[in-house]
């Protein structure tokens, strides 16, 4: 008997937000199957290739998108990024729940090619609070810390876009609240 086909959760929200850290307590447990995306972007310090991203050239990822390789991709502070369309694919069939945490402009396309798709959107507590974290983040220089807080109103104002918003007080009801939109 073939299984139900699982469900795909979008993850989306403003840079700085706190995506990827709901991402790496959420991979404790057994929910979701996690999508491992392509980037031109360099490793930072402990992420591994095949893991944190498949880490690609620009040619590489020029060449990917040539072979219609991703279900979305889209391009951040100077990077492509990119979701491969046959794991999330073969996961779902399989009865998998997939989890996608990526920035707006690949939410919008994963939507349009999967209308099924739960379209989650993460919010800071508040304004005042994203702005904290991404001045206060690693060690960009001014001029990218201004870049990044533009970036992230622009994308504050996607939020309407999406079924769900989430606000990011505690990151165990966020990840609660995920559990649930994909179980129920
Ligand atoms: P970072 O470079 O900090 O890991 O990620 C930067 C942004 O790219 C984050 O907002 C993250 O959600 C987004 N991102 C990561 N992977 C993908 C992807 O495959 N597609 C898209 N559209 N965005 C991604």
């Amino acid at each position: 008997m073939r299984s139900a086909p699982g469900k795909l959760i979008v993850l989306s929200g403003p840079g700085g937000v706190g995506k990827s850290t709901i991402v790496s307590e959420l991979k404790k447990f057994d929910h979701f199957y996690f999508s491992v995306s392509a980037t031109t972007r360099k490793p930072r310090p402990g992420e591994i290739d095949g893991v944190a991203y498949h880490f690609v050239s620009d040619a590489q990822f020029q060449e990917m998108i040539e072979l219609n390789t991703f279900l979305e991709w889209a391009e951040f502070a100077g990077a492509r990024y990119g979701t491969p369309r046959l794991p999330v694919l073969d996961a779902l069939e399989a009865g998998k729940h997939v989890l996608l945490e990526i920035e707006i402009d690949g939410a919008r396309q994963v939507k349009r090619s999967m209308p099924d798709a739960v379209m989650v959107f993460l919010q800071p507590p508040s304004m005042k609070e994203l702005e904290a974290r991404i001045t206060n983040r690693g060690t960009d220089t001014q001029e990218r810390i201004a870049a990044r807080l533009a970036l992230a109103r622009q994308e504050m104002a996607a939020a309407g876009e999406f079924d769900h918003l989430l606000v990011n007080h505690q990151v165990d009801e966020v990840i609660q609240a995920l559990v649930s939109l994909a179980t129920s």
